[in-house]
């Protein structure tokens, strides 16, 4: 028995507050996956949480269940909550909604429905979505979006990036991996819904196993991004700073950040060089040189296993 089907049993049908996951997913013309159950009406793939699972989970467990595929790689676009998300289900249960909509920037798999109550799944062109959606999924589909709408897309202030350019570190933070990308997924040692973090393809001679921090997000520079995400890039520097010095044993933490080509900067997408430290390393006197990825294997391994052990253990330092 679900967890919800438990409490039901305890609480029948009166009103209870539910949180749960919806997630869009894209096909590569960029049209929406939607679902069509019983009552004919269409919705977007998700469902609500059971104990012991991160939203994130509940979103892939979800997308698994009623479509097949399996997705990765989700980006947390929207939270939705009150009066527009207020049910009263045939049967009677009343239930208020709390719902994190994700994106999700991949997926594998064919479209299959394992729900005996799924009619049918197909993807939609966003501007010409069915009249007849779920409710609580027009909602949705409206914050991924004003997502879409935000100021990513707007033109940085000062930008180097050249036209048409396509961005490594966005790749690297969707989770790609082809022979076009210096860095391997292998060599990512965090990531969550704003923040990657992945051994650097360029060390300097005495700071091997240096990482770069970037936003999954594309923003150019220090003068674009949000600063609400510079302290999520912030939180994730402060958890690699407190691994470096258990894992590399490291003298001390240095972090560079470089904006524009005068200021150092040769990636058009904004990243925290995060070094570890050891007495008279010259680390502002060397050359660096590019790794192979044998070489920043283990490094990216070892601060994995480092901050996943952490994770499971709370967070390094609270707010
Ligand atoms: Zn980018």
């Amino acid at each position: 028995m679900g967890y919800i089907e438990e409490i039901r049993g305890v609480l029948g049908h009166r009103p209870l507050i539910t949180v749960g996951a919806a997630v869009i997913v894209r096909d590569a013309e960029g049209r929406v996956l939607l679902q069509q159950v019983a009552d004919q009406r269409w919705g977007l793939p998700g469902g609500l949480m059971e104990p012991g699972e991160s939203l994130e989970d509940t979103a892939v467990r979800e997308v698994w269940e009623e479509t097949g595929l399996t997705v990765d790689g989700l980006t947390l676009v929207g939270l939705c909550s009150g009066p527009g998300h207020h049910h009263v289900l045939d049967n009677g249960d009343e239930i208020y909604a709390v719902t994190a909509v994700f994106v999700a920037h991949r997926y594998a798999g064919e479209l299959s429905a394992r729900d005996p109550e799924t009619l049918a799944l197909r993807f939609w062109a966003p501007d010409r979505l069915p009249a007849n959606l779920r409710q609580g999924s027009d909602r949705f589909v409206e914050q991924f979006r004003r997502w879409l709408a935000e100021p990513a897309e707007k033109r940085p202030v000062y930008s180097h990036r050249p036209e048409g350019y396509r961005c490594p570190f966005c790749a690297v933070a969707r989770g790609e991996h082809h022979a076009g990308l210096r860095t391997l997924q292998q060599d990512v040692v965090w990531r969550d819904s704003r923040v990657t973090a992945f051994v650097a393809s360029h060390w300097w001679p005495r700071n091997a196993g240096h990482v770069l921090v970037v936003p999954n997000r594309h923003f150019e520079n220090v003068y674009d991004l949000p600063a609400a995400l510079g302290a999520d890039i912030q939180a994730v520097t402060q958890r690699l700073a407190h691994a470096f010095k258990a894992v590399y044993g490291c003298d001390g933490v240095s972090t560079r950040q470089h904006n524009e080509p005068a200021g150092g900067q040769d990636v058009w997408h904004y990243h925290v060089h995060v070094f570890p430290r050891y007495r008279a390393d010259e680390l502002y006197l060397g050359r660096r040189r590019e790794t192979t990825p044998e070489e920043r294997a283990p490094y990216a391994a070892k601060l994995r296993s480092w901050l996943e052990a952490a994770d499971a253990s709370g967070p390094a330092c609270s707010t």
